[in-house]
């Protein structure tokens, strides 16, 4: 049974209390009799469809204290609005409020210092775009268009995982609201246990309005995918599990089950296959890419391969288009140390049954510099993992979420036995608290102590909820 994002009916509100909360906003608060509540109460996984009583739509810090302040005294559901990007819509919430970021971009990049602080409503592409143009990135994720906020708070796992680390190994500070109105910041020096824990820990902890990240040399990348037939997914999967794991840090590629799409650049007589790919990203110096890939196209030619040298926010924004928001989305993820050749059989098997265009299974390779940070220094729960699966099923159209649905469930149930046991909060739908457990292993119990420490009452529970100690 699944309690995280269980909203109780709201309060009647006084008009008055909701007018002067509004009085106290830079920004706008949408209710739902507003010609655009439906456009503004939207998430980006359209399976989703909440009914929020408010949506504060934060301009600054002073707006994200006055709504904790007000959600709290009138006890209503609050949810934190980040990218909007959560698989179970964990950034919205029925009857309640919602605390949206998403007018919360601003972004400074330090290049004499190698930081950038980043606004808690920014979306990856935000950021990319700020630090390129000084030859720096940030380890994020795979995709453009998904919120820091979250990506961040659960982990963050992506093209430069191997080489920098989970995007919380290179989080210098966050400023965040907590539950009782109070701004603080958090960092390995200024309340440090809070920042193990949102480190990890999502949500749980309060409002996070600025991240403060160190910033890597990362500028043109050699990197972009590759894709094989089918008939060779075994064999590729085999070859790639002891590439990534021997590779040099500074190389990374994820490994795929797709749908070739029928569009240009990609070659007409694939679209529409079903086929296994790997989609790359080396960060050395791009002009010996070619030979550092050489093993993989040694292994076999790829049918399409568009691996080349790139500039980083154009592979971290490859798929944007390809996946816009309104899609419906079902997720399952698990973590694994390895794939004997059962798992591996039951990849191929699923993976050959894609139920849609979109739906889709990758797994991020999170050895090298994520898997070097030790298991007890951030609250992210698998530092000896040596991948992160995730399969979803995706559609546009909702006629077609029974068969997405049951072929994730399906797949992800063949596969669990052979996983280490939990899988990554940002890749699970609402699962109940036993996964939630799973996820944080033994660092759940020092969770569950800092949430008491900072949110004994549970106030921010819409998110993958660590409950505060009874
Ligand atoms: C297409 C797609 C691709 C993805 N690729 C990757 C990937 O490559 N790597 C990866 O690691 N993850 C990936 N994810 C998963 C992603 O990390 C999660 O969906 C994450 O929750 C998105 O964050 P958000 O801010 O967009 O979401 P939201 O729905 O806004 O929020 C998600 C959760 O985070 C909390 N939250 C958000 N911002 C804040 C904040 N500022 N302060 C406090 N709490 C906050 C919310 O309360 C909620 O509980 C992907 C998701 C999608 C849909």
């Amino acid at each position: 049974m699944s309690t995280q994002s269980s909203t109780k009916t709201a309060p009647k509100l006084a008009e008055q209390a909701v007018n002067a909360f509004h009085a106290q906003l830079r920004g706008e608060l949408v209710q739902p009799s507003d010609a655009h509540y439906d456009e503004v109460r939207k998430v980006y996984n359209a399976m989703i469809d909440k009914r929020p009583a408010l949506i504060a739509r934060c301009k600054d810090t002073s707006d994200v204290i006055s709504a904790v302040n007000f959600g709290r005294d009138n006890q209503l559901t609050v949810a934190v609005r980040g990218g909007g990007h959560n698989g179970p819509g964990l950034g919205t919430c029925d009857n309640g409020l919602v605390i949206d970021l998403s007018q919360m971009r601003g972004i400074h990049v330090d290049p004499s210092n190698h930081t950038v602080r980043v606004e808690g409503g920014c979306v990856w592409g935000d950021v990319d775009h700020a630090t390129h143009p000084f030859g720096l990135a940030v380890p994020s994720g795979i995709l453009s268009s998904t919120g820091v906020g979250g990506l961040t708070l659960g982990g963050g796992t992506g093209y430069l995982a191997r080489h920098y680390g989970l995007t919380i190994d290179n989080l210098l500070s966050v400023d965040m609201v907590l539950a009782d109105g109070r701004f603080v910041t958090a960092s390995a020096t200024e309340n440090s246990d809070l920042f193990w824990a949102v480190r990890g820990g999502g949500g749980n902890f309060g409002a996070v309005t600025s991240f403060l990240f160190k910033a890597n040399p990362v500028q043109t990348v050699y990197g972009g995918p590759m894709f094989w037939p089918l008939e060779l997914s075994a064999d590729l999967l085999r070859f790639w599990q002891d590439f990534i794991l021997s590779a040099p840090e500074d190389i990374n590629g994820w490994f795929a089950f797709a749908t070739v799409p029928p569009v240009a650049p990609f070659p007409e007589q694939h679209h529409l296959q079903k086929m296994c790919a790997i989609v790359w990203c080396y960060t050395g110096d791009p002009a010996d890419g070619a030979t550092v890939l050489e093993p993989v196209r040694k292994f076999s030619p790829p049918a399409i391969d568009f691996a080349g040298p790139i500039p980083f926010p154009a592979l971290q924004s490859m798929f944007d288009a390809l996946y816009p928001p309104g899609l419906q989305w079902f997720w399952r993820a698990d973590f694994f140390n390895h794939y004997d050749d059962k798992a591996i059989d039951l990849h191929v098997k699923y993976g050959s049954q894609l139920p849609s265009m979109f739906s889709t299974m990758h797994i991020y390779p999170i050895n090298g510099a994520a898997g070097r940070v030790g298991q007890q220094d951030t609250a992210w729960g698998y530092r000896d993992a040596k991948f992160a699966q995730v399969i979803v099923g995706v559609d546009p159209d909702p006629k077609n979420n029974e068969r997405i649905t049951e072929w994730a469930k399906d797949y992800w149930l063949a596969l669990h036995p052979f996983s280490a046991g939990g899988g990554y909060v940002n890749m699970i739908m609402d699962e109940g608290e036993d996964r939630v457990k799973a996820a944080y292993r033994d660092n759940y119990m020092r969770l569950a102590q800092i949430k008491t420490k900072y949110d004994p009452h549970n106030f921010f529970h819409v998110n993958q909820n660590i409950k505060p100690e009874e």
